[in-house]
């Protein structure tokens, strides 16, 4: 079986030979036959099966809801005849005869693309043939539990300069118990989708005026990117990073340099040209930081430097590939870049695994997996120089005491790289942080330091981003929280509800109290009936609802009740200020020394302590332990 489905063509997309992508795929068949009779003249362009489901592309008018019922009625029709699924190999010139009688452009056009005198395989059930090379089930009737999910429009090769298409997708199980398991998890995908909730918690839009892709975050929403960033700044300083801070523009010639003009030319904003120079928008911080470190001649007592700056870069996606806050057209990435020496490689590669572990942790991520991805065929530099490298992650990796995958050949040709995965609370994994050794960008710029024998060596750059593109990250905490931010994150932490008119001044005075501890509060004394606060209050998420009238006010105790419905009984007001406190306070920082990492590493508070990170900071932010840690 294996050679002859060789024979092209594959549509886009593949079909994995697995046992449930193979009846998806037959089932997007199925489904393309259903159109087929429904609209004689649909023409149809390629249906495979992608991770959750399948999908076909449609030439034809826009589909509307009740198509879905008609479309599955006609599916089941199909299966319910349980036609076999037949093989067929023909030249490339009868395929395309083929193809041109039934007037499917598409797929003409597909098979033009084939070397002449090539063969083409194509299946048929009943009427119905598809240009393809399977594998399908045997029979229609094998496609066990399928549903008809939603339309959307798609371009031809994906190409906005294309034809218009409509497309359908749909997804298949063996069983409708797992079918049922999978449509409650689409639900569940979309009471999380962080496009609704960013726009129902008031966290950020989006405005055609500024351009697609690019991110207006309003004020709760900045409040709770504050805090995130406020903490990566912070844990950065306690592991002996420094910030620095570069422009969004820079000469062409930069990134001439870096290799990035010749890499990045189509994802590139700008190109403006002033003074006879001309200038681009940043797409990556890398070039700037690499800049810094070439401002003064360095030494081997300098290194490992290590900087970080939550670096706003601009990128262009095509408008058709941009969605909410997990591809945009700029953002900022929590970069750090080391320059190191070839020796300091594990210790810090470690340094910087550890530092995205305990990242990950302290935002409720603790289900993470790891990858190792190793030298390419074609790969830059030394092999002496990579495989020490490749020991030193390895080393690295096995020294973690938990499982991680290995992608053999998936660096990138510029050096090695360990990448991190979360699972959220609903099992759906995302990618967050990587650690990315670079042997090219230090030989691109002419890097050096002075070694100890006084001789001139390249450094090793490590490129780090913990938690990625913010927005990004940003999006995966919207969907994994459901929009509920925990207390320390939460944009608002108590809202206090007067029952009167009466009760209004004591609303204020609840209020004024939970402010002065540095707390996150607002009142609702608006005349609208109780119900009417509760239930606004409810849609914004927010943890703590204070509900109080006359009676609380005489005896000065408050009756908080949470977000989950539980009504707490009344407590003095003083006991809740101090209780909201403590429970707001930001989750626990790890020690900066936690074992696993490899002995004789250098203390990462080989500087100062750096002020501003430990002292005279609110209840909310004091660290647990004062500035970095001296080694003993
Ligand atoms: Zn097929
Ligand atoms: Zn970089």
């Amino acid at each position: 079986m294996k050679d002859k489905d060789q024979i092209r063509p594959r549509e886009k997309g593949d079909v994995p030979d697995d046992p449930l992508s193979r009846m998806r795929h037959s089932a997007s068949h199925v489904m393309a036959d259903a159109v087929r009779r429904l609209r004689p003249n649909a023409k149809v362009a390629i249906g495979p099966s992608i991770e959750t489901g399948f999908y076909y592309d449609f030439d034809t008018e826009p589909f509307e809801p009740g198509d879905v019922e008609r479309i599955e009625a006609e599916m089941r029709k199909i299966i319910a005849e349980n036609l076999p699924f037949e093989r067929r190999v023909v030249s490339r010139d009868e395929a395309l005869k083929l193809f041109r009688s039934r007037g499917e452009k598409y797929k003409v056009e597909i098979i033009e693309s084939i070397p002449e005198g090539d063969e083409v395989s194509y299946f048929q059930h009943g009427d119905f043939i598809d240009l393809c090379r399977g594998p399908h089930v045997e029979r229609t009737g094998d496609i066990k539990a399928f549903k008809v999910l939603s339309f959307a429009g798609a371009y031809w090769r994906g190409d906005e300069r294309n034809a218009q298409l409509q497309r359908i997708y749909g997804t298949a199980f063996g069983s409708e118990q797992e079918l049922k398991d999978h449509l409650a998890r689409i639900e569940e995908a979309k009471r999380r989708d962080h496009r609704l909730l960013g726009k129902q918690l008031d966290l950020y839009s989006m405005d055609e005026l500024v351009g697609p892709g690019f991110v207006l975050w309003h004020p709760k929403g900045a409040f709770v990117r504050f805090q995130v960033e406020d903490l990566i700044r912070r844990e950065n300083l306690r592991r002996g990073y420094e910030l620095v801070y570069s422009p969004h523009v820079a000469r062409e010639q930069l990134l001439e340099t870096s290799g990035h003009l010749a890499h990045y030319k189509e994802n590139l904003f700008g190109g403006m040209e002033l003074d006879g120079q001309r200038y681009l928008v940043k797409p990556m911080n890398c070039p700037f930081h690499v800049a810094i470190y070439r401002s003064q001649l360095r030494s081997y007592r300098d290194l490992p430097l290590r900087y970080s700056e939550l670096g706003t870069v601009y990128r262009y996606e095509r408008s058709g590939a941009l969605h909410g806050l997990l591809r945009v057209r700029g953002f900022t990435q929590d970069d750090g870049h080391l320059f190191i020496r070839e020796d300091q490689i594990g210790d810090e590669v470690a340094r910087c695994v550890h530092f995205a572990l305990d990242m990950l942790n302290l935002f409720g991520f603790k289900d993470v997996d790891l990858f190792l991805s190793t030298r390419p065929e074609s790969f830059m530099g030394d092999a002496a120089v990579w495989d020490h490298a490749e020991q030193a992650l390895k080393g690295v990796m096995d020294g973690l005491g938990r499982p991680y995958k290995m992608d053999e050949g998936g660096g990138a040709f510029y050096g090695p790289k360990i990448d991190l995965k979360i699972k959220d609370a609903i099992g759906r994994e995302w990618q967050c942080s990587t650690v990315q050794l670079d042997f090219q960008l230090p030989l691109n710029f002419d890097l050096e330091y002075v070694a100890s024998d006084g001789s001139r060596q390249r450094p090793v750059m490590v490129h780090r981003a913990l938690l990625g593109s913010i927005e990004r990250f940003m999006a995966v905490l919207i969907e994994h929280h459901a929009g509920a931010f925990p207390l320390w994150l939460a944009p608002v932490q108590a809202r206090v509800l007067s029952v009167s008119e009466k009760a209004a001044d004591y609303a204020t005075e609840v209020v004024e109290r939970l402010r002065f501890e540095g707390l996150r509060a607002e009142a609702d004394t608006t005349a609208d009936k109780l119900g009417a606060k509760v239930r606004r209050a409810q849609m914004e998420k927010i943890p703590y609802m204070v509900v109080v009238g006359e009676k609380d006010m005489a005896a000065h105790v408050v009756s908080p009740r949470t977000r989950e419905g539980q009504q707490q009984p009344a407590e003095p007001l003083d006991d809740f200020v101090r209780r909201l406190a403590e429970e707001s306070a930001m989750p626990q920082l790890p020690s900066l020394q936690p074992a696993g990492y490899p002995a004789g590493s250098p203390a990462a508070g080989s500087r100062p302590p750096v002020p501003g990170a430990a002292a005279g900071q609110s209840s909310q932010f004091s660290q647990p332990s004062a500035g970095p840690p001296t080694k003993a």
